[in-house]
Parts: C-alpha cells; sequence; structure tokens
C-alpha cells in the first residue's frame, strides 16, 4: 500500500514516514503545499491514502484536499493538524476529508485510523490466505502452517500485494508502485530479487512455488487455494 504525506515540519514528516515504512506501506513525502498538491493530483491513481497537513507554505491542506476530491471522490484522506476547534474539524471533513487527527497524536492511533480507512476500502479483509500461507494485517504476521515467518517490510508488502490480489496478475509496474515509492531508482530487477526472497521463505519443499511467473508481465497468485 502507497501513502503520500504532506506535512511541513521536516522532524513530523520523517516521525511519520519511518514509522509507516516499518510498517510495510510505500510513503512518499511532499515538504510543501505545491509539491503535495502536484503529487496528490498526478499520482492520485497510485495512492491508497493521502495524509495532509492542515496549514502548508505553497497551497492549504484544504486546497489540496478540495482538489483530490474533483479528481478522485474515494481517495482517503486524513487531515493531520493543530487545529482543533470544532468548527475547524467541521471544515475539514465538509471539504472531503475522511478522518481527522490532531497533533500531538499518538503513532498507534495514526496507524489505527489509517488500518480502519484502509479495510473499509478493502472490504473489511485484514486476513489474506493461499494454501498453507497466511497474512494478517492487523497484527502484521505471516504465518507458514501455522509457524511465524520473519519477512522484511518490503517482502511482507510484496506479499501482501500479491495475496490481495489472488487470481490476477500483479504487473511489475504496479508492483513498483504499491511496494516501492517515488525515490525508486527504476530498476525492476529488484522486484525478482524480493519475490525470490518469498519463494525462498514461503514454497513448500517438491512443489511448484505459489508465486507464478508471467515473463515480462509480472507475477500472480493463482486463486485455487
Ligand atoms: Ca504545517
Amino acid at each position: 500500500m502507497r501513502i503520500l504525506l504532506v506535512e511541513d515540519e521536516a522532524a513530523i514528516a520523517n516521525f511519520i514516514a519511518e514509522g509507516l515504512q516499518e510498517e510495510g506501506f510505500a510513503i512518499d513525502v511532499a515538504h510543501n503545499g505545491r509539491e503535495g498538491l502536484r503529487l496528490a493530483v498526478d499520482n492520485q491513481e497510485e495512492y491508497d491514502l493521502i495524509l495532509l497537513d492542515w496549514m502548508l507554505p505553497g497551497a492549504s491542506g484544504i486546497e489540496i484536499c478540495r482538489a483530490i476530491r474533483k479528481v478522485n471522490p474515494h481517495l482517503p484522506v486524513i487531515f493531520l493538524t493543530a487545529k482543533d476547534t470544532v468548527d475547524d474539524v467541521v471544515f475539514g471533513l465538509e471539504t472531503g476529508a475522511n478522518d481527522y487527527l490532531r497533533k500531538p497524536f499518538a503513532f498507534e492511533e495514526l496507524l489505527a485510523r489509517i488500518r480502519v480507512l484502509l479495510r473499509s476500502q478493502t472490504g473489511e479483509q485484514h486476513i489474506f490466505n493461499y494454501a498453507n500461507i497466511e497474512l494478517d494485517l492487523d497484527i502484521h504476521q505471516v504465518k507458514k502452517d501455522g509457524v511465524p515467518v520473519s519477512l522484511t517490510q518490503k517482502e511482507f508488502a510484496l506479499l501482501e500485494l500479491l495475496l490481495r490480489n489472488k487470481g490476477k496478475v500483479c504487473r511489475r509496474t504496479r508492483i513498483i508502485e504499491k511496494v516501492w515509492d517515488i525515490n525508486f531508482d527504476h530498476d525492476t530487477s529488484v522486484i525478482d530479487v524480493y519475490i525470490n526472497f518469498l519463494r525462498k521463505k514461503l514454497d513448500s519443499p517438491g512443489k511448484p512455488s505459489f508465486i507464478q511467473t508471467l515473463r515480462g508481465v509480472g507475477y500472480r497468485v493463482n486463486d485455487d487455494a
């Protein structure tokens, strides 16, 4: 899952970005309103959620939220702001934001709200299975044959994408969009490296890999188990 964070205070932006990366999200950070507006509108199809500071140089969070709503009515938006009067909250939600978090907030609360919004987008599902493999988003754990398997954040995010799209092809460009971020250097061979990591950790000996390779196109986990 890929998130755009628009926040001009570097310390807050780093704190949020690092925390979310540890949870397996791909994060793009915009440090001013203009950059945030451009990324939000140009890349809206690549983002699963947007975190928006309210007061920003260049363009305000409100302006950005309105611009997002014009091009994408369903993209989840959470305001992060020090503004906290009831009027501000109502105004923020009326511009089309889905939720509102007052600074300072605990990272765990932000994470919980992100998960709630993403889940409402994806139909409440938080456990994804394939045969003997299970991925639980709520506790951020993967099991094989009921035994926890340790995955890196990128491995986890890649597996989540494949299992969410079980039966469908995950194209290489889509994998890059959803698992890596804007700083990705476009050497897509890194995808194959991570697919191999997942196969080593999760395939069953003597059986075909649970991840199918579609040469030049992408990867797929079949919908037959
Ligand atoms: Ca600010």
